[in-house]
């Protein structure tokens, strides 16, 4: 069974790859989906998000990377997905996946949310939480795969390097 996984991935964390490692496991074929949304400003572009990806997850030959703009079920009925997964962490997450789920299944009636519980070490693990911990030079080591970590200290490093000019 195909199955996306869709996000923003700016940048992939090690807890996006506990829930990929885990749907790499129970679907045929997962699709990791690169949300390109112009309306939401990014720190990667989605070419630098999406080789990022591509890098992390070789080691599962059933998972790929693709990106999408628009409507999550649309892109779900154009590759022919059944599923859609989606990361939950704390409670709070639950309110405004539930809601998503619901748009999708009157988008797509072909299509259905799994919901895939984050293991406890990554519970407070975010992407934008960790681009304010690497913003201030703070170590994000274990939070993150080291090619992230380096990439996100080279723009950050760019970024000072820019102001300071
Ligand atoms: P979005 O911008 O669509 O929320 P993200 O890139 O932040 O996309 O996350 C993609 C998916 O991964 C979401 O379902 C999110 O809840 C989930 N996710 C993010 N971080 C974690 C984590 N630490 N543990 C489990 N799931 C996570």
């Amino acid at each position: 069974m195909r199955a996306i996984y869709p996000g923003s991935f700016d940048p992939v964390t090690n807890g996006h790859l506990d829930i990929l490692g885990r749907a790499a496991k129970t679907f045929s074929e997962v699709i990791v989906a690169v949300l390109h949304n112009p309306s939401k400003s990014a720190l990667f572009t989605v070419e630098e998000r999406m080789a990022m990806l591509a890098a992390e997850t070789a080691r599962w030959p059933n998972v790929s990377v693709d990106s999408f703009s628009g409507l999550t079920a649309e892109y779900a009925r154009k590759v022919g997905a059944a599923v859609i997964i989606r990361g939950l962490r704390a409670v709070s997450d639950f309110d405004s996946e539930f809601r998503i789920a619901l748009t999708n299944r009157k988008l797509n009636p072909d299509v259905d949310s799994v919901f895939l519980m984050t293991t406890g070490e990554y519970l407070f693990l975010s992407s934008s939480g960790i681009k304010e911990i690497a913003s201030f030079g703070g170590p994000v080591h274990g939070m993150v795969p080291d090619a992230v970590a380096v990439a996100l200290a080279g723009k950050y490093a760019s970024t000072s390097q820019s102001i300071e000019e």
